[in-house]
Parts: structure tokens; sequence; C-alpha cells
């Protein structure tokens, strides 16, 4: 049978979006006690296992919910990065329809300031962690569960990731990338921005491409800034024919990287913006029970043996969310 356009392999939405921050123990509490999410994983970083990895999401960490950070202390002389050309410009994050005056509330009280805005004529509201990564809150119809363990109510809870907003110089050459190497659709657009989704268009399954203004310098990596957006493959099998279509349209990709949670390859695309592609499973509960997510510094069998070390290199993670 001839291979026809409905053959062609699609990312199944966002993954996770991963940023850079600074103090472990402020992060937790910012994301955990102030905006709801569940710490799912404590980990470090397989790449520099010098420093923690953690993963924060829904109460059982399902891809599309997951915000992950990078945490750079003092070893890092050029510690803080610049939101810029080449990298996403924030955090977005999806919010029940009619939530954002809860959100402006709780984020005053806080001391957080916040500025509202329209997107694509939904109310948004944005502000910044306290890193200075740009965070925005879009009310959307979104029928996720939340997490519950916290004292936000369900009905005005984050339930995920809404868009991951990649901005570059040029929209062409990222949106053919998104057309014919991802599978994605455009959906929706206004001045500066057009949306495209993997297959439905609901929040989670979308990628904005925001074209910066011309006197926005390029992003430079470090504290404050995002590192990179990962889309889903529902499997192996998804992924692999995802590589070969990147490569056939041109793009480098890396080699198979076991992520312990989930498989991932990478490759940057033509705006810049470092991305990856990572499989649904394993997920959170191959080394630690779903009750317990998040309560103790898991580490891969290729660390294990060095626990103590690595342990000892660490500072102490003394909240408990
Ligand atoms: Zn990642």
């Amino acid at each position: 049978m001839s291979s026809t356009s409905t053959d062609l392999p699609c990312v199944a939405g966002l993954h996770h979006v991963t940023a850079i921050a600074g103090d472990p123990d402020r992060s937790v509490a910012f994301y955990t006690g102030l905006l709801g999410l569940r710490l799912v994983k404590r980990t470090v970083n397989f790449d520099d296992p010098t420093a923690y990895h953690l993963y924060f999401g829904d109460g059982t960490g399902a891809p599309g919910t997951l915000l992950t950070f990078f945490y750079w202390g003092k070893h890092h002389s050029d510690a803080l990065g610049r939101i810029g050309t080449g990298a996403a410009a924030a955090l977005t994050l999806s919010i029940p329809r009619g939530a954002r005056t809860f959100w402006e509330d709780r984020l005053a009280a806080a001391r957080v300031a916040t500025r509202r805005e329209e997107r694509l004529g939904d109310p948004l509201l944005s502000f910044s962690d306290p890193d200075g990564i740009p965070i925005e809150l879009a009310e959307s119809i979104d029928d996720r569960c939340p997490w519950n363990g916290t004292d936000v109510p369900m009905s005005q809870a984050i339930t995920g990731l809404h868009t991951a907003p990649l901005l570059v110089r040029k929209a062409e050459a990222t949106e053919v990338m998104l057309k014919a190497g991802l599978g994605m659709t455009r959906v929706a657009a206004e001045p500066g921005r057009t949306r495209w989704a993997a297959g439905a268009a609901r929040p989670g399954n979308f990628v904005d491409v925001v074209v910066a203004g011309a006197d926005t310098a390029a992003a430079a990596v470090g504290i404050g800034t995002v590192h990179h957006v990962a889309l889903r493959a529902p499997d192996g099998d998804v992924q692999e024919r995802l590589r070969g279509r990147l490569q056939s349209c041109g793009h480098a990709v890396s080699p198979l990287r076991d992520r312990q949670y989930f498989r991932s390859i990478y490759f940057r695309e033509p705006g810049g913006v470092l991305a990856e592609i990572a499989t649904d499973g394993p997920g959170f509960a191959v080394d630690e029970c779903p009750t317990r997510l998040g309560t103790t510094l898991r580490l891969p069998p290729p660390f294990e043996t060095q626990r103590d070390r690595i342990m000892a290199a660490l500072p102490p993670l003394i909240l408990n969310p």
C-alpha cells in the first residue's frame, strides 16, 4: 500500500518544558506551595549530576503537564540568562475559564505582581517566578484533571501546559518544521503569533511561533530562561518515525537518550530553539510508588553507585511538599 499524508508521523502534543532556576527550595515553594503543582520527581541533571533536576506536574506527572527545572547554583559564574530569540519566551500553563481572578488574588497575596493580557481572544495572566522566568496562565476549556493535593480548589487549578511560545526572528522556517517535520497544523493567528496544534486544538497540544521585535536580542542560556521544549511521542516507534521525518527535512537529530522516565531525541529547530521529542513511557512510577512521587532523591542506575558522593555535592532540599 502506498504511503499517504495520513501515514506521516505526528507528535502528540507537549511533553514537558524545562527552565533554568537558581535555588531549588525557593522553586519548590513557588511551584508547589503557590501554583499548586505536584513535585513528581527529584533527581539530578543526568548531564551534570552535581545539580538537581526537579519535575512538577499533575498527580501522576502525565506528559503535557510537566515543568522541569535545572538548578544552576554558585558554580556557574555566568549564571543569569536572558530571554530572547532562539528560545521559548515563557512557561505557559492552562487554567479553567474564569480562574484568572482567583490567580490574580492569590498571587497578589503572595506579593507577586501580575499583568492582565488577552491572547488570541482568551484572558491571560502574566507574571514572573522568583528567578525571573516569565509565566503565563491562559484561560481555556481543558478537561484534564489537576493535582488535588494542595489548597488550590480543583475548579481553579492549573491543569497542565497550555502552549510553548517559541520566540524567533522569522517564522517561516520554524513553521515549515512544525508542519512537515512534526505533523502539526496551524489553528490560529494574531499579529506576530501563529498557533499550531498537534492533533486536536486544545491546551497541551499547542506550540506558538512568536516573531520577536527587531530590537530583541538573542537568548542567552542561564537562570531565568527556558532551556528547551519537549514534544510527545506516544512510543518509541513513532519517535523513530519522527526522527526519520526530521532528518529527511534536513534537521540533525541526536542519538536516543535514556532519561529514565522517558526516552528522548533532541534537535535544534530553525529558529534556534532546542527541541526534544520524548516518549510517554515509562513514566514517573518506574522507580517510585505513585503515592510517594517526588519525596526522595531518585538516581538512575549509572549514578546509584555514586549516591553518597552525589548527595554530598547537592544542597539539602528542606521542603517536603
Ligand atoms: Zn527535556
